[in-house]
């Protein structure tokens, strides 16, 4: 079982939340190891959730999440690119 960053993402609140699977978990620590746009997001969305979870007023850096989505976004398209055909629902 190989991740992509995609399923990373999918995962990554249930992975902070320790609400995954050992061999999951395993396998999302193996990715994070090699890439460092899944650590980033990580490290994003563990700060967003500290801060929403004081349920006190905060500010993000201006243009922080228009950032990493531009980043993701990108990664996405260069995922698909990269060897995924796109789903095709049958009728
Ligand atoms: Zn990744």
């Amino acid at each position: 079982m190989k991740l992509r960053c995609e399923h990373v993402w999918s995962y990554i609140s249930e992975y902070i939340d320790d609400a995954v699977d050992t061999e999951l978990r395993e396998e999302i620590e193996k990715h994070l190891e090699h890439c460092e746009i899944c650590s980033a997001v990580l490290d994003s969305t563990r700060n967003i959730l500290v801060l929403t979870a004081d349920e006190r007023t905060f500010e993000l850096p201006v243009g922080f999440s228009e950032r990493l989505h531009a980043r993701l976004a990108k990664e996405l398209v260069a995922a698909k690119i990269d060897g995924e055909s796109p789903e095709n629902p049958s009728p």
